[in-house]
Protein backbone atom coordinates (compact mmCIF):
# COMPACT_ATOMS: atom_id res chain seq x y z
CA UNK A 1 0.00 0.00 0.00
CA UNK A 2 1.11 3.37 -0.76
CA UNK A 3 1.01 5.97 1.57
CA UNK A 4 -0.60 9.36 1.09
CA UNK A 5 1.73 12.06 1.67
CA UNK A 6 2.61 14.92 -1.17
CA UNK A 7 4.61 14.66 -3.96
CA UNK A 8 6.80 17.37 -3.60
CA UNK A 9 10.22 17.63 -5.03
CA UNK A 10 13.18 18.42 -2.77
CA UNK A 11 14.58 21.28 -4.98
CA UNK A 12 17.67 23.41 -4.47
CA UNK A 13 15.49 27.06 -5.20
CA UNK A 14 13.30 26.01 -2.27
CA UNK A 15 16.08 26.30 0.40
CA UNK A 16 17.02 30.27 -0.80
CA UNK A 17 13.21 30.86 -1.09
CA UNK A 18 12.84 29.77 2.28
CA UNK A 19 15.67 32.09 3.46
CA UNK A 20 14.75 35.26 1.60
CA UNK A 21 11.01 34.53 3.73
CA UNK A 22 11.51 34.21 7.09
CA UNK A 23 15.10 35.15 7.02
CA UNK A 24 15.32 38.31 4.91
CA UNK A 25 16.74 40.76 7.41
CA UNK A 26 19.51 37.74 8.57
CA UNK A 27 23.18 38.80 6.67
CA UNK A 28 25.53 37.71 4.30
CA UNK A 29 28.93 39.16 4.50
CA UNK A 30 31.81 39.12 2.25
CA UNK A 31 34.66 40.12 1.95
CA UNK A 32 35.27 41.19 -1.77
CA UNK A 33 38.01 40.98 -4.00
CA UNK A 34 38.20 44.29 -4.74
CA UNK A 35 38.88 44.95 -1.30
CA UNK A 36 36.11 46.58 0.88
CA UNK A 37 33.28 44.34 3.15
CA UNK A 38 30.04 44.15 1.56
CA UNK A 39 26.49 43.70 3.40
CA UNK A 40 23.39 42.58 2.03
CA UNK A 41 20.77 40.02 3.51
CA UNK A 42 18.92 37.05 2.57
CA UNK A 43 15.92 39.33 1.26
CA UNK A 44 18.81 41.54 -1.30
CA UNK A 45 20.59 38.09 -2.18
CA UNK A 46 17.04 36.31 -3.54
CA UNK A 47 16.31 39.89 -5.49
CA UNK A 48 19.66 39.38 -7.30
CA UNK A 49 19.79 35.78 -7.56
CA UNK A 50 16.31 36.61 -9.67
CA UNK A 51 17.71 39.22 -11.82
CA UNK A 52 20.87 36.73 -12.73
CA UNK A 53 18.54 34.09 -13.37
CA UNK A 54 16.83 36.22 -15.80
CA UNK A 55 20.43 37.48 -17.64
CA UNK A 56 20.95 33.70 -17.32
CA UNK A 57 18.17 33.34 -19.87
CA UNK A 58 18.76 36.10 -21.63
CA UNK A 59 22.29 34.88 -22.52
CA UNK A 60 20.56 31.51 -23.79
CA UNK A 61 21.24 29.69 -20.90
CA UNK A 62 18.74 26.42 -20.71
CA UNK A 63 18.48 23.30 -18.49
CA UNK A 64 21.26 20.66 -18.42
CA UNK A 65 23.40 23.74 -19.41
CA UNK A 66 27.25 23.72 -17.75
CA UNK A 67 27.92 27.29 -16.55
CA UNK A 68 31.18 27.08 -15.02
CA UNK A 69 32.60 29.43 -12.09
CA UNK A 70 36.27 30.29 -11.10
CA UNK A 71 35.67 32.45 -8.20
CA UNK A 72 36.85 32.80 -4.45
CA UNK A 73 33.78 32.62 -1.29
CA UNK A 74 32.13 35.75 -2.00
CA UNK A 75 28.64 36.72 -2.61
CA UNK A 76 28.25 37.02 -6.32
CA UNK A 77 29.53 32.84 -6.15
CA UNK A 78 26.55 32.47 -3.66
CA UNK A 79 23.83 34.12 -6.45
CA UNK A 80 25.96 32.17 -8.76
CA UNK A 81 24.97 28.37 -7.15
CA UNK A 82 21.08 29.11 -6.64
CA UNK A 83 20.45 31.13 -10.32
CA UNK A 84 22.33 28.62 -12.28
CA UNK A 85 20.57 25.40 -10.70
CA UNK A 86 17.22 27.31 -9.59
CA UNK A 87 16.84 27.36 -13.58
CA UNK A 88 17.29 23.83 -14.07
CA UNK A 89 21.35 24.31 -15.71
CA UNK A 90 24.57 22.67 -13.79
CA UNK A 91 26.65 24.82 -11.36
CA UNK A 92 29.94 23.79 -12.61
CA UNK A 93 32.83 25.05 -9.96
CA UNK A 94 36.40 24.97 -10.51
CA UNK A 95 39.13 24.89 -8.63
CA UNK A 96 41.45 27.64 -9.85
CA UNK A 97 44.30 26.37 -8.05
CA UNK A 98 44.41 23.28 -10.48
CA UNK A 99 47.14 23.75 -13.15
CA UNK A 100 45.89 25.47 -16.24
CA UNK A 101 46.03 21.70 -18.57
CA UNK A 102 43.42 20.62 -15.73
CA UNK A 103 41.49 23.36 -15.72
CA UNK A 104 41.76 23.25 -19.50
CA UNK A 105 40.93 19.38 -19.64
CA UNK A 106 38.00 19.99 -17.35
CA UNK A 107 36.08 22.92 -18.81
CA UNK A 108 36.13 20.76 -22.62
CA UNK A 109 35.34 17.77 -20.83
CA UNK A 110 31.90 19.62 -18.60
CA UNK A 111 31.28 21.73 -22.57
CA UNK A 112 30.95 24.36 -20.15
CA UNK A 113 28.84 27.44 -22.24
CA UNK A 114 29.52 30.46 -20.05
CA UNK A 115 32.53 31.20 -17.46
CA UNK A 116 31.84 33.15 -14.61
CA UNK A 117 35.46 34.77 -13.51
CA UNK A 118 36.71 36.38 -10.39
CA UNK A 119 39.19 39.66 -11.55
CA UNK A 120 41.90 37.21 -9.75
CA UNK A 121 41.78 34.87 -12.09
CA UNK A 122 41.02 36.51 -15.47
CA UNK A 123 45.00 36.04 -16.45
CA UNK A 124 44.32 32.42 -15.72
CA UNK A 125 41.46 32.11 -18.56
CA UNK A 126 43.97 34.40 -20.71
CA UNK A 127 46.24 31.76 -21.47
CA UNK A 128 43.65 29.21 -22.95
CA UNK A 129 40.44 31.08 -23.35
CA UNK A 130 41.14 31.18 -27.21
CA UNK A 131 40.89 27.08 -27.29
CA UNK A 132 37.52 26.63 -25.51
CA UNK A 133 35.52 25.59 -28.36
CA UNK A 134 32.20 25.50 -26.04
CA UNK A 135 32.73 28.69 -24.20
CA UNK A 136 30.43 31.47 -25.72
CA UNK A 137 31.22 33.94 -23.50
CA UNK A 138 33.16 35.02 -20.52
CA UNK A 139 31.45 37.24 -17.49
CA UNK A 140 33.79 39.43 -15.09
CA UNK A 141 32.30 39.12 -11.46
CA UNK A 142 32.87 42.96 -10.60
CA UNK A 143 31.11 46.28 -11.37
CA UNK A 144 31.89 48.58 -14.48
CA UNK A 145 34.29 50.55 -12.38
CA UNK A 146 36.68 47.51 -11.89
CA UNK A 147 36.58 45.92 -15.44
CA UNK A 148 39.93 44.91 -16.53
CA UNK A 149 41.54 45.35 -20.12
CA UNK A 150 41.35 41.73 -20.97
CA UNK A 151 42.08 39.55 -24.25
CA UNK A 152 39.32 37.43 -23.21
CA UNK A 153 36.58 36.81 -26.08
CA UNK A 154 33.02 38.20 -25.48
CA UNK A 155 33.57 39.72 -21.99
CA UNK A 156 30.51 40.85 -19.88
CA UNK A 157 30.35 42.73 -16.56
CA UNK A 158 28.29 40.60 -14.26
CA UNK A 159 26.90 43.98 -12.31
CA UNK A 160 26.14 44.88 -15.91
CA UNK A 161 24.53 41.93 -16.73
CA UNK A 162 21.86 41.90 -13.97
CA UNK A 163 21.48 45.76 -13.45
CA UNK A 164 17.27 46.92 -14.03
CA UNK A 165 16.53 43.04 -14.89
CA UNK A 166 13.20 41.96 -12.91
CA UNK A 167 13.83 41.25 -8.92
CA UNK A 168 11.10 38.43 -9.18
CA UNK A 169 11.66 35.16 -11.08
CA UNK A 170 9.33 31.95 -11.42
CA UNK A 171 11.43 29.53 -10.14
CA UNK A 172 10.69 26.12 -12.95
CA UNK A 173 9.33 23.35 -10.44
CA UNK A 174 11.49 20.00 -12.02
CA UNK A 175 12.05 16.27 -11.06
CA UNK A 176 14.54 16.19 -8.24
CA UNK A 177 16.94 13.83 -9.83
CA UNK A 178 17.77 16.75 -11.86
CA UNK A 179 21.82 17.62 -12.18
CA UNK A 180 22.46 20.83 -10.01
CA UNK A 181 26.09 21.30 -9.90
CA UNK A 182 29.59 19.44 -11.26
CA UNK A 183 32.55 19.26 -9.18
CA UNK A 184 35.88 17.43 -10.84
CA UNK A 185 37.92 16.02 -8.00
CA UNK A 186 41.17 17.25 -8.20
CA UNK A 187 43.02 13.50 -7.95
CA UNK A 188 46.66 12.74 -7.29
CA UNK A 189 46.75 10.82 -10.77
CA UNK A 190 45.03 10.83 -14.21
CA UNK A 191 42.58 12.80 -15.34
CA UNK A 192 40.13 14.83 -12.73
CA UNK A 193 36.55 13.11 -12.95
CA UNK A 194 33.52 14.97 -12.61
CA UNK A 195 30.89 14.81 -9.54
CA UNK A 196 27.24 15.45 -11.02
CA UNK A 197 25.05 16.25 -7.88
CA UNK A 198 21.37 16.01 -8.38
CA UNK A 199 18.99 18.82 -6.33
CA UNK A 200 17.51 15.75 -4.50
CA UNK A 201 20.89 14.83 -3.08
CA UNK A 202 21.85 18.54 -2.53
CA UNK A 203 18.95 19.15 -0.40
CA UNK A 204 19.25 15.47 1.34
CA UNK A 205 22.74 15.90 2.59
CA UNK A 206 21.88 20.00 3.55
CA UNK A 207 19.67 18.69 6.05
CA UNK A 208 21.86 16.07 7.03
CA UNK A 209 24.21 18.19 8.22
CA UNK A 210 22.31 20.54 9.73
CA UNK A 211 21.29 17.70 12.27
CA UNK A 212 22.63 18.47 15.68
CA UNK A 213 25.38 15.62 15.01
CA UNK A 214 25.42 16.50 11.64
CA UNK A 215 28.47 18.26 10.87
CA UNK A 216 27.17 21.96 11.03
CA UNK A 217 23.86 21.83 13.00
CA UNK A 218 23.34 24.97 11.80
CA UNK A 219 20.36 27.14 13.80
CA UNK A 220 19.34 30.93 13.17
CA UNK A 221 21.19 31.54 16.11
CA UNK A 222 24.50 31.00 14.55
CA UNK A 223 27.07 32.83 11.92
CA UNK A 224 29.03 30.60 9.51
CA UNK A 225 31.95 31.01 7.73
CA UNK A 226 33.23 28.95 5.20
CA UNK A 227 36.47 29.19 4.90
CA UNK A 228 36.60 25.82 2.78
CA UNK A 229 36.06 27.12 -0.73
CA UNK A 230 32.78 27.55 -2.56
CA UNK A 231 35.02 25.67 -5.75
CA UNK A 232 35.56 22.35 -3.54
CA UNK A 233 32.36 20.15 -2.81
CA UNK A 234 30.08 22.89 -2.82
CA UNK A 235 31.53 24.79 0.44
CA UNK A 236 31.09 20.96 1.92
CA UNK A 237 27.25 22.12 1.10
CA UNK A 238 27.73 25.15 4.19
CA UNK A 239 25.56 27.47 1.04
CA UNK A 240 22.32 25.39 1.47
CA UNK A 241 22.53 24.22 5.21
CA UNK A 242 22.70 27.99 5.86
CA UNK A 243 20.17 29.24 3.78
CA UNK A 244 18.11 26.19 5.03
CA UNK A 245 19.00 27.51 8.98
CA UNK A 246 18.38 30.86 8.35
CA UNK A 247 22.59 31.43 9.64
CA UNK A 248 24.08 34.35 9.13
CA UNK A 249 26.91 33.82 6.29
CA UNK A 250 30.30 35.75 6.10
CA UNK A 251 32.39 34.56 3.65
CA UNK A 252 36.45 35.56 3.60
CA UNK A 253 37.03 36.54 -0.47
CA UNK A 254 40.81 35.57 -0.45
CA UNK A 255 42.37 36.31 2.35
CA UNK A 256 42.72 33.00 4.42
CA UNK A 257 45.86 33.64 6.72
CA UNK A 258 45.52 33.36 10.06
CA UNK A 259 45.75 37.81 10.81
CA UNK A 260 42.61 37.97 8.15
CA UNK A 261 40.95 35.13 9.27
CA UNK A 262 40.64 36.10 12.97
CA UNK A 263 39.94 40.04 12.00
CA UNK A 264 36.44 38.45 10.35
CA UNK A 265 35.30 35.43 12.89
CA UNK A 266 35.98 38.15 15.77
CA UNK A 267 34.43 41.27 13.89
CA UNK A 268 31.40 39.09 12.52
CA UNK A 269 30.88 37.22 16.03
CA UNK A 270 31.42 33.69 13.44
CA UNK A 271 29.87 30.97 15.45
CA UNK A 272 30.73 28.48 13.21
CA UNK A 273 33.80 28.00 11.02
CA UNK A 274 35.20 24.94 8.88
CA UNK A 275 38.15 24.15 6.62
CA UNK A 276 41.29 22.42 6.35
CA UNK A 277 43.62 21.56 8.90
CA UNK A 278 46.16 23.97 7.11
CA UNK A 279 43.81 26.77 8.00
CA UNK A 280 43.87 25.81 11.25
CA UNK A 281 47.12 25.96 11.87
CA UNK A 282 47.59 29.36 10.45
CA UNK A 283 44.85 30.36 12.77
CA UNK A 284 46.27 28.86 15.66
CA UNK A 285 49.53 30.22 15.50
CA UNK A 286 48.35 33.69 14.94
CA UNK A 287 46.28 33.46 18.35
CA UNK A 288 49.42 32.10 19.67
CA UNK A 289 51.87 34.65 18.70
CA UNK A 290 49.30 37.18 18.70
CA UNK A 291 47.95 36.49 22.43
CA UNK A 292 44.26 36.73 21.01
CA UNK A 293 41.66 35.16 22.31
CA UNK A 294 38.58 33.60 19.98
CA UNK A 295 35.53 35.19 21.43
CA UNK A 296 32.45 34.40 19.82
CA UNK A 297 33.67 31.39 17.92
CA UNK A 298 32.33 28.06 19.26
CA UNK A 299 32.48 25.60 17.13
CA UNK A 300 35.07 24.69 14.05
CA UNK A 301 34.50 21.92 11.89
CA UNK A 302 37.98 20.45 9.95
CA UNK A 303 38.16 17.42 7.14
CA UNK A 304 39.87 16.66 4.19
CA UNK A 305 43.07 15.78 5.17
CA UNK A 306 43.76 13.99 9.41
CA UNK A 307 44.16 16.92 11.76
CA UNK A 308 46.86 16.92 14.77
CA UNK A 309 46.26 16.18 18.56
CA UNK A 310 47.97 19.03 19.08
CA UNK A 311 45.82 21.33 17.48
CA UNK A 312 42.64 19.79 18.77
CA UNK A 313 44.33 20.23 22.37
CA UNK A 314 45.56 23.33 22.13
CA UNK A 315 41.97 24.74 20.56
CA UNK A 316 39.78 23.02 22.66
CA UNK A 317 41.64 23.79 25.88
CA UNK A 318 42.79 26.75 25.35
CA UNK A 319 40.81 28.68 23.09
CA UNK A 320 37.36 27.09 24.45
CA UNK A 321 36.20 26.22 21.10
CA UNK A 322 34.36 22.54 20.26
CA UNK A 323 36.24 21.24 17.62
CA UNK A 324 35.07 18.80 15.46
CA UNK A 325 36.35 15.94 13.08
CA UNK A 326 34.70 15.11 9.77
CA UNK A 327 35.81 12.90 6.97
CA UNK A 328 34.25 13.10 3.43
CA UNK A 329 34.81 13.32 -0.39
CA UNK A 330 34.11 15.01 -3.23
CA UNK A 331 31.98 11.93 -4.13
CA UNK A 332 30.04 11.74 -1.20
CA UNK A 333 28.98 15.54 -1.22
CA UNK A 334 30.91 15.33 1.02
CA UNK A 335 30.06 14.71 4.48
CA UNK A 336 30.39 10.90 5.50
CA UNK A 337 31.07 11.18 9.62
CA UNK A 338 31.42 13.68 12.39
CA UNK A 339 33.41 13.75 15.19
CA UNK A 340 30.80 14.59 17.90
CA UNK A 341 30.64 12.41 21.24
CA UNK A 342 28.26 10.12 22.65
CA UNK A 343 26.74 10.35 26.36
CA UNK A 344 29.19 9.62 28.45
CA UNK A 345 32.29 10.68 26.40
CA UNK A 346 31.78 13.82 27.44
CA UNK A 347 32.99 13.46 30.62
CA UNK A 348 36.22 11.10 29.36
CA UNK A 349 39.41 12.98 30.51
CA UNK A 350 40.86 15.81 28.31
CA UNK A 351 43.65 13.51 26.82
CA UNK A 352 41.03 10.55 25.92
CA UNK A 353 38.18 12.90 24.57
CA UNK A 354 40.75 14.24 22.49
CA UNK A 355 41.75 10.72 20.98
CA UNK A 356 38.42 10.19 19.85
CA UNK A 357 38.32 13.51 18.19
CA UNK A 358 41.86 12.98 16.35
CA UNK A 359 39.97 9.82 14.33
CA UNK A 360 37.99 10.77 11.69
CA UNK A 361 34.59 11.05 13.70
CA UNK A 362 31.23 8.70 13.86
CA UNK A 363 29.23 7.35 10.91
CA UNK A 364 26.11 9.76 10.15
CA UNK A 365 22.74 8.53 9.36
CA UNK A 366 22.75 8.55 5.43
CA UNK A 367 25.90 6.76 4.61
CA UNK A 368 26.65 3.09 5.13
CA UNK A 369 29.73 1.70 5.95
CA UNK A 370 31.50 -1.49 4.80
CA UNK A 371 35.39 -2.30 5.22
CA UNK A 372 36.51 -5.17 2.96
CA UNK A 373 39.76 -7.22 2.88
CA UNK A 374 41.87 -7.86 -0.71
CA UNK A 375 39.09 -10.27 -1.95
CA UNK A 376 36.37 -8.03 -0.97
CA UNK A 377 35.30 -10.24 2.07
CA UNK A 378 33.45 -8.08 4.54
CA UNK A 379 35.71 -7.04 7.95
CA UNK A 380 33.98 -6.64 11.16
CA UNK A 381 33.73 -3.17 12.34
CA UNK A 382 35.18 -4.07 15.74
CA UNK A 383 37.82 -1.17 16.29
CA UNK A 384 40.87 -3.54 15.12
CA UNK A 385 40.44 -5.10 11.73
CA UNK A 386 41.14 -2.25 8.71
CA UNK A 387 40.55 -2.68 5.37
CA UNK A 388 39.25 -0.50 1.95
CA UNK A 389 36.43 1.62 3.25
CA UNK A 390 33.06 1.09 1.51
CA UNK A 391 30.00 3.92 1.08
CA UNK A 392 26.55 3.77 -0.21
CA UNK A 393 24.14 6.29 0.27
CA UNK A 394 21.44 8.78 -1.03
CA UNK A 395 24.66 11.46 -1.52
CA UNK A 396 27.09 9.25 -2.77
CA UNK A 397 27.55 9.32 -6.78
CA UNK A 398 26.79 6.27 -8.81
CA UNK A 399 29.25 7.28 -11.11
CA UNK A 400 31.45 9.72 -12.75
CA UNK A 401 30.56 11.97 -15.17
CA UNK A 402 30.89 10.96 -18.70
CA UNK A 403 33.84 8.40 -17.51
CA UNK A 404 33.40 4.94 -17.64
CA UNK A 405 36.67 4.00 -17.50
CA UNK A 406 37.06 5.73 -14.07
CA UNK A 407 33.74 3.81 -13.24
CA UNK A 408 35.07 0.19 -13.50
CA UNK A 409 37.43 0.32 -10.70
CA UNK A 410 35.68 2.34 -8.67
CA UNK A 411 32.92 0.35 -7.48
CA UNK A 412 31.95 -2.95 -6.37
CA UNK A 413 29.82 -5.74 -7.79
CA UNK A 414 26.86 -4.51 -5.38
CA UNK A 415 27.28 -0.91 -6.76
CA UNK A 416 29.62 0.65 -3.30
CA UNK A 417 31.52 2.62 -3.92
CA UNK A 418 35.05 2.15 -3.04
CA UNK A 419 36.88 5.15 -1.08
CA UNK A 420 40.40 3.89 -1.30
CA UNK A 421 41.06 5.19 2.08
CA UNK A 422 41.99 2.10 4.29
CA UNK A 423 40.31 2.37 8.09
CA UNK A 424 38.97 0.44 10.81
CA UNK A 425 35.58 1.38 12.22
CA UNK A 426 34.82 0.75 16.03
CA UNK A 427 31.22 -0.54 17.47
CA UNK A 428 30.05 2.89 18.28
CA UNK A 429 30.95 3.85 14.51
CA UNK A 430 34.51 5.81 15.01
CA UNK A 431 36.49 5.54 11.68
CA UNK A 432 39.78 5.62 12.24
CA UNK A 433 42.22 6.37 8.68
CA UNK A 434 45.05 4.32 8.44
CA UNK A 435 45.83 5.36 5.30
CA UNK A 436 44.85 6.01 1.69
CA UNK A 437 45.70 2.55 -0.07
CA UNK A 438 48.31 3.98 -2.17
CA UNK A 439 50.27 5.66 0.59
CA UNK A 440 50.21 2.45 3.23
CA UNK A 441 54.45 1.75 3.43
CA UNK A 442 54.38 -1.80 3.23
CA UNK A 443 57.91 -3.07 5.67
CA UNK A 444 58.60 -6.65 5.44
CA UNK A 445 54.51 -7.75 4.67
CA UNK A 446 53.45 -5.28 7.36
CA UNK A 447 51.74 -2.52 7.04
CA UNK A 448 52.83 0.93 8.38
CA UNK A 449 50.84 3.87 8.40
CA UNK A 450 52.10 6.97 6.78
CA UNK A 451 49.66 9.42 8.31
CA UNK A 452 50.05 8.41 12.10
CA UNK A 453 53.78 9.27 11.58
CA UNK A 454 53.04 12.38 10.17
CA UNK A 455 50.99 13.50 13.03
CA UNK A 456 53.43 11.83 15.47
CA UNK A 457 56.29 14.35 13.67
CA UNK A 458 53.69 16.99 13.42
CA UNK A 459 53.50 16.82 17.08
CA UNK A 460 57.03 18.53 17.43
CA UNK A 461 57.07 22.17 18.45
CA UNK A 462 59.47 22.93 15.56
CA UNK A 463 57.85 20.91 12.80
CA UNK A 464 55.76 22.94 10.33
CA UNK A 465 54.76 20.28 8.17
CA UNK A 466 55.85 16.38 7.52
CA UNK A 467 55.12 13.43 4.92
CA UNK A 468 56.13 9.76 5.27
CA UNK A 469 56.26 7.65 2.30
CA UNK A 470 58.03 4.55 1.42
CA UNK A 471 60.89 3.98 -0.71
CA UNK A 472 62.16 0.74 -1.55
CA UNK A 473 64.54 -1.17 0.84
CA UNK A 474 66.79 -4.54 -0.20
CA UNK A 475 65.37 -6.46 3.05
CA UNK A 476 62.22 -5.06 4.07
CA UNK A 477 60.88 -4.02 0.63
CA UNK A 478 60.25 -0.74 1.54
CA UNK A 479 60.54 1.84 4.83
CA UNK A 480 59.38 4.60 5.77
CA UNK A 481 61.31 7.95 5.16
CA UNK A 482 59.97 11.09 6.84
CA UNK A 483 60.38 14.18 4.29
CA UNK A 484 60.34 17.64 6.99
CA UNK A 485 59.65 21.16 6.85
CA UNK A 486 61.05 23.26 9.44
CA UNK A 487 58.90 25.70 11.09
CA UNK A 488 60.67 29.22 10.71
CA UNK A 489 62.86 29.73 13.46
CA UNK A 490 62.82 26.28 14.29
CA UNK A 491 65.43 23.98 14.99
CA UNK A 492 65.50 20.57 14.43
CA UNK A 493 68.09 17.39 12.97
CA UNK A 494 67.57 13.90 12.25
CA UNK A 495 68.22 12.87 15.84
CA UNK A 496 66.07 15.19 17.53
CA UNK A 497 63.43 13.94 15.55
CA UNK A 498 63.72 10.54 15.56
CA UNK A 499 64.46 10.54 19.61
CA UNK A 500 61.18 12.37 19.88
CA UNK A 501 59.41 9.70 17.27
CA UNK A 502 60.73 7.40 19.50
CA UNK A 503 57.94 7.83 22.23
CA UNK A 504 54.92 7.98 20.24
CA UNK A 505 55.23 5.07 17.65
CA UNK A 506 56.38 1.44 17.65
CA UNK A 507 59.74 0.75 17.14
CA UNK A 508 59.94 -0.47 13.60
CA UNK A 509 57.90 2.01 12.25
CA UNK A 510 60.65 4.84 12.86
CA UNK A 511 61.31 6.48 9.68
CA UNK A 512 64.73 5.12 8.84
CA UNK A 513 65.80 8.21 7.33
CA UNK A 514 64.55 11.86 7.96
CA UNK A 515 65.31 14.62 5.34
CA UNK A 516 64.73 18.42 5.66
CA UNK A 517 63.08 20.34 3.07
CA UNK A 518 62.26 23.98 2.32
CA UNK A 519 58.90 22.92 1.20
CA UNK A 520 56.06 19.82 0.02
CA UNK A 521 54.76 19.64 -2.80
CA UNK A 522 50.89 19.69 -2.27
CA UNK A 523 47.95 19.01 -4.34
CA UNK A 524 45.09 21.80 -5.76
CA UNK A 525 43.20 21.19 -2.97
CA UNK A 526 46.27 21.08 -0.38
CA UNK A 527 47.01 17.70 0.75
CA UNK A 528 50.91 16.63 0.50
CA UNK A 529 51.17 15.32 -2.98
CA UNK A 530 52.85 11.87 -1.97
CA UNK A 531 52.90 10.77 -5.69
CA UNK A 532 55.38 13.25 -6.16
CA UNK A 533 57.28 13.28 -2.93
CA UNK A 534 58.06 9.18 -3.88
CA UNK A 535 59.08 10.13 -7.71
CA UNK A 536 61.41 12.71 -6.44
CA UNK A 537 63.11 9.99 -3.42
CA UNK A 538 62.50 6.87 -5.50
CA UNK A 539 66.30 6.24 -5.94
CA UNK A 540 67.40 7.37 -2.27
CA UNK A 541 69.59 4.95 -0.96
CA UNK A 542 68.28 4.26 3.10
CA UNK A 543 71.86 3.63 5.37
CA UNK A 544 71.52 0.00 5.92
CA UNK A 545 69.72 -1.16 9.29
P1 LIG B 1 37.86 16.59 0.69
O1 LIG B 1 39.21 17.19 0.58
O2 LIG B 1 36.77 17.58 0.78
O3 LIG B 1 37.77 15.63 1.78
P2 LIG B 1 38.46 15.09 -1.66
O4 LIG B 1 37.49 14.32 -2.47
O5 LIG B 1 39.34 16.07 -2.32
O6 LIG B 1 37.55 15.78 -0.63
O7 LIG B 1 39.39 14.11 -0.84
C1 LIG B 1 38.88 12.99 -0.19
C2 LIG B 1 39.98 12.27 0.56
O8 LIG B 1 40.55 13.15 1.53
C3 LIG B 1 39.48 11.10 1.37
O9 LIG B 1 39.37 9.94 0.59
C4 LIG B 1 40.55 10.98 2.46
O10 LIG B 1 41.67 10.26 2.01
C5 LIG B 1 40.96 12.41 2.68
N1 LIG B 1 40.26 12.93 3.86
C6 LIG B 1 39.11 13.63 3.90
N2 LIG B 1 38.78 13.95 5.17
C7 LIG B 1 39.75 13.45 5.96
C8 LIG B 1 39.99 13.44 7.36
N3 LIG B 1 39.18 14.03 8.22
N4 LIG B 1 41.10 12.81 7.82
C9 LIG B 1 41.95 12.20 6.97
N5 LIG B 1 41.79 12.18 5.64
C10 LIG B 1 40.70 12.79 5.13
Amino acid sequence: MRGSMMDQPLLIASLIGYAARYHADTEIVSRTVEGPIHRYTYGGSYRRIAQLAHALQKLGVTPSDRIATLAWNGYRHFELYYAISGLGAVCHTINPRLFPPQIKYIVEHAEDKYIFVDLTFVPLLEAFAAELKSVKGYVVMTDAAHMPATKLPNVLCYENLIAGLPETFAWPVFDEWTASSLCYTSGTTGNPKGVLYTHRSTVLHALAINAADGALGLTARDAVLPVVPLFHVNAWGIPYAAAAAGAKLVFPGPLLDGPNLYDLLEGEKVTITAGVPTVWLGLFSHLEQAGKRLSALKRLISGGSALPLPLIDGLEEKHGVAVCHAWGMTELSPVGTTGNLKAGQENLPAAERHRLKSTQGRTVFGVEMKIVDDDGKTLPQDGKAYGELLVRGPWVTNGYYRDEAANKPAFDRDGWFRTGDVVSIDPDGWVKIVDRSKDLIKSGGEWISSIDLENAAIGHPAVAEAAAIGVPHPKWQERPLLVVVIKKDGKLDRETMLAFLQTKVAKWWLPDDVIFVKELPHTATGKILKTKLREQFKDYALKPA
